[in-house]
């Protein structure tokens, strides 16, 4: 870091070190051999401390049937290494928060900070991580260096409330200024506190969103951490300011959490919230309801299967029979009889839907045209009944090879259609080539005979290399594709591609 600001920061004297009972903690979570009455010695010298615990390992959070009713019990219920955790959160907190501002609205940063500890806790719980306390602690405390910076250098934020709702150009606007970022001085900070490694290089790296393929529970965590910030931009701004499709790539991505596993990540945080304003004692939402939010979410991310939130409204709302029968029934009138994948009148609907949220939020779209190979032949030899069966079979397969999130239709006689939200050619043209081969490789038995049946396919992808005009060009570019397929022998797939001659007929 810059020697001057690092001078400055010294300098700096309204900034608050850790206060004795954080000092007395963090010693404590480093004695390899500490024992349970030790701490809970430690803790019951600040009455507000533990009462806050107490009220932790009794929350829905830590789902208990024996209510704790002393603080050896609540580390019980929460372990040691938690609880040193969430006391370390509580007592920072209660220290950094009486500062004066000079630039920053410190309401803002406070719910944004508690949101995103609570993102980051739910992201943490949903890869199954063992740490989802310091997880909470590291998000909780990722941007403290913007506390240290609106101290030592009080002109900085002059801009600061706007600059809030935009965390990537508020970054920006302190590496112009001061070369170098509010994560790095968190992270230099937090290891001047002495806090564990994995806390402040976490923070270092919170405004880097890593989506290498590496799944190190340490990158897991650095990657829950980094996450959670636009996570919690997701329920703090406004909702023109919200970006639900681009976080829900970063965590596609970064953490391989799909369409669906993200909903109910927001889902989980937004049954957590009424919990993290208690303890805190703050209203994250402000005016913000946590529903119309996840209405929002599930609105522009089009979780068909959302059942996360539905429980957790069912749950709050209580169950509603009635409007459960109707979506049944509505589910029936959008499904193909014989096979049971979605018909062509829910397919358009859909495209439709997914057609304009690709083009605005520029997400890339893929859509698979597939058609049995010679089909016709099956019918002849075998049978209706047993082609019927294959078609069957033949949405079995493609259910089986393609994402929850993946629409699958049936377009007409023995032709599919598949859209691929958030899925980009290179990622198409080997889902599709998944499915070639699986075709390839199902023996279909049909009375005492074995018959194989393969399937051609064409794809086109709606992004960054091809934008179409419409929908109909679209799934015709992908018709076109599936034609050169069958032109070319048939067993294969072939993505759309401008230059092929012919492109325009259609196939039978
Ligand atoms: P290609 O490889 O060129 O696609 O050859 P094909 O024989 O698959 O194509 P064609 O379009 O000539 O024939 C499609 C056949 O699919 C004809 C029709 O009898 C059969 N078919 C369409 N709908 C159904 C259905 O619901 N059940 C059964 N069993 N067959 C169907
Ligand atoms: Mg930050
Ligand atoms: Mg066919």
């Amino acid at each position: 870091m810059n020697p001057d600001i690092e001078a400055h920061l010294r300098r700096s004297v309204n900034f608050p070190s850790p206060p004795g009972v954080a000092t007395h903690i963090i010693e404590l979570a480093q004695d390899p051999d500490i024992e349970m009455g030790k701490v809970a010695k430690a803790l019951s010298m600040d009455s507000a401390l533990s009462t806050k615990i107490l009220r932790i390992a009794n929350s829905p959070l830590y789902a208990q049937r024996r209510k704790s009713d002393n603080l050896r019990q609540a580390l019980v219920v929460l372990g040691l290494n938690a609880t040193l955790t969430l006391a370390l959160s509580f007592s920072l907190v209660k220290s950094l928060r009486g500062g004066k501002s000079n630039g920053l609205s410190y309401d803002l940063y406070w719910r944004r900070a508690l949101l995103a500890a609570t993102a980051a806790r739910a992201l943490g719980d949903a890869m199954h991580h063992s740490l989802a306390e310091e997880i909470f602690l590291a998000a909780l405390l990722q941007d403290v260096g913007m506390l240290a910076l609106d101290q030592a250098v009080p002109d900085l934020y002059i801009d600061g409330q706007r600059l809030q709702r935009q965390h990537a150009a508020l970054a920006e606007h302190e590496k112009k200024r001061l070369q170098v970022d509010h994560a790095h001085v968190g992270g230099w900070l937090m290891e001047g506190w002495n806090l564990p490694e994995r806390l402040h290089r976490a923070i270092t790296h919170s405004h880097h969103i890593d989506q290498s393929s590496s799944a190190e529970p340490a990158q897991i965590f650095n990657r829950c951490v980094a996450l959670s910030g636009p996570v919690a931009d997701l329920f703090l701004l406004d909702p023109e300011q919200r970006q639900f499709a681009e976080t829900a790539l970063c965590g596609d991505r970064s953490l391989g959490l799909d369409k669906m596993a993200f909903g109910q990540v927001l889902g989980t945080i937004g049954a957590m919230i009424p919990e993290t304003e208690a303890i805190f004692e703050t209203d994250l939402l402000a005016k913000q309801h946590p529903e119309l939010i996840l209405e929002h979410a599930r609105e522009v991310l089009m979780l068909r299967s959302l059942h996360a939130l539905r429980e957790i409204n069912t749950l709050r709302v209580a169950a509603e029979d009635s409007s459960s029968r109707t979506l049944e029934l509505e589910e029936e009138t959008r499904r193909d009889s014989l096979t049971g994948v979605y018909n062509r009148a829910y397919l358009d609907h859909f495209l439709g839907r997914e057609f304009d949220n690709s083009t605005r939020h520029k997400w890339p779209l893929s859509v698979a045209f597939a058609d049995l190979d010679n089909f016709k032949g099956i019918n002849d030899n075998f049978g209706h009944q047993a082609g019927d069966r294959i078609l069957q079979a033949t949405a079995r397969i493609l259910r089986g090879n393609t994402r929850e999130t993946d629409l699958i239709a049936r377009y007409g006689g023995e032709e599919f259609v598949l859209v691929l939200p958030a899925t980009d050619a290179e990622t198409a043209r080997s889902i599709c080539e998944r499915i070639v081969l699986a075709f390839r490789n199902t023996g279909h038995v049909i009375g005492s005979d074995q018959a194989t049946v393969t399937i051609s396919i064409g794809c086109a992808t709606h992004g960054a290399q091809t934008l179409f005009q419409c929908v109909a060009d679209f799934i015709k570019a992908a018709d076109q594709a599936l034609y050169t397929a069958k032109m070319r022998g048939r067993n294969r797939s072939v993505p759309f591609d401008r230059q092929i001659p012919g492109a325009l007929a259609r196939i039978g």
